[in-house]
Formats: C-alpha cells, structure tokens, sequence
C-alpha cells in the first residue's frame, strides 16, 4: 500500500516566530485528532527549520525544506546544500516547484542533479511537474508532464525511487483558486504513473505516492483525494491556516 501524504508548502510566509506558532499549533491538532493514516510534511522556510526541527521532536509531522542546492558545498552564494538540510533534522525537500522553475529558472537538468543530493542524504524527494495554462490549451501538457519527469527522475536507480514523492502541480491551478477537476488531476497521475511503470516497472511504480497540488482547500480535498492514482496534496495558501490544513489532511481516506 502506498503511503498518503499531505505536505503544506508555506513558500516565502511566515516570520520565525509566525512560523513557531504554526508548527505548534499543527503539532498539537495531528496529535489530538489525527486518526487516519496520512503522513503529514510541514515545509516552512529555511530559517525556520531549526527551531521546526525542535518542536517536532516526538511529533509524528515530519519537517520538509522548500528547495536544496545540487552541491555538496562550495561558492554559493546563498544556497543551502541536502546536508545542511539533514543536519538539522529534515527529512524531505520540495524540488522542481513551479515557482523555481519560472522564477529561479531551474531546468529539468538542474532538477536532476538536485534530486540526486537530495537523494544521496536519504531525503525524501517531492518532486513537482506541472503544465502552464498554455501548454494545457495547446493539447502539450502530457509531453511537458512527460518531459519533466524522465529528465528529472529516469536517472535514479529503481531503490532510490523508494524516496521519490511526486507532486503533479498544473501551474494555472496554483494560487489562482483554480482547481484542476478530479478528472483532470486523476488523468495525468495516471500517465504519470504509467510512465514510472515503463522506466522502473509495474512493482516500483504503485508504490510511487502522486500528491496534487493547487488551489485544494478543505472543500475540494475529498473528491480530489477519491482518485484511484491521487494519494493526497501538496498544499500552499490553505497550509498557512492549522485548521483549514488539518480538513485537508481529514480528507484522506
Ligand atoms: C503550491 O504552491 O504548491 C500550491 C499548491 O499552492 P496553492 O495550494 O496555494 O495553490
């Protein structure tokens, strides 16, 4: 059975002590009232982590960073490597965001060799794809999906895939209050899923958990999450509220 997830990306939100109370209070509500088997990630920012890390000490709710560098060490400027992250007690990392992609101008290249650290450090990888409005209309979203994941993902060996989580995210559904339909969604992590069945194999691939991410909210989670290839969310404006993050995570079933 493969796992259910709801992580929360809270992007470039929160101050440190902002951050600290959120933590707190999700921590509390996962621990009070979590009864269904969904695997919870909180991604704050980098400088939260630390403190996060702290708070989450006994906590079920595992602690995700937002991007990582692909190198080891070295000169550059403003960039946090896997280590780094994994040394202060995270366990998953965000690679292949939309919003890296476009405004950073990460390429699949990029993406890969950053999986590949990620992976080396034994983080779990959320590795996001996702077509523009564009490419949607134009009929070229399976190539783009297509494309994102064999040049991100297709150099990993099968067991690395064991820390691979993939995020489908249609960049016209993020932030935009647009929701892909369930139909949509379930679409494309159907052919994402054949497409890691083809490269690692039948086995490999229904163990591969497929989050959707955009626009979900507490109202739109359970049909989202009903999906046979759907196996939870990647979650942004509706994680900065414990509550409204917490029916998101309820909606799993
Ligand atoms: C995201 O940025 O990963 C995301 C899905 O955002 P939102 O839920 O706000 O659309």
């Amino acid at each position: 059975m493969r796992k259910k997830i709801v992580a929360g990306n809270w992007k470039m939100n929160k101050t440190l002590v902002e951050s600290q109370a959120l933590i707190t209070e999700i921590r509390g509500i996962v621990r009070d009232e979590n009864t269904n088997k969904a695997e919870v990630i909180v991604c704050p920012t980098f400088l939260a982590l630390p403190s996060a890390s702290k708070l989450l000490d006994g906590s079920t709710v595992k602690l995700g960073a937002q991007n990582c560098h692909f190198e080891e060490s070295g000169a550059y400027t403003g960039e946090l490597s896997a280590s780094m992250l994994k040394s202060v007690g995270v366990s998953h990392v965000i690679i292949g965001h939309s919003e890296r992609r476009q405004y950073f101008h990460e390429t699949n290249e990029m993406l890969a060799k950053k999986t590949t650290a990620a992976v080396n450090q034994a983080l779990t990888v959320l590795f996001c794809v996702g077509e523009t409005l564009q490419e949607r209309e134009s009929g070229s979203h399976f190539d783009i999906i297509k494309s994102q994941i064999s040049e991100g993902l297709f150099h990993l060996s099968a067991k690395d895939m064991s820390l691979i989580v993939v995020a489908y995210e249609p960049v016209w559904a993020i932030g935009t209050g647009l929701t892909a339909s369930s139909e949509q969604a379930e679409e494309v992590h159907a052919f994402i899923r054949t497409l890691l069945a083809e490269k690692f194999g039948e086995a490999i691939s229904e163990e591969v958990s497929i989050l959707y991410g955009g626009s979900v909210k507490p109202d739109n989670a359970a049909e989202l999450f009903s999906q046979k290839n759907i196996d939870g969310g990647l979650i942004g404006g509706a994680a900065l509220k414990a509550r409204d993050f917490f029916d998101i995570i309820k909606a799993i079933k």
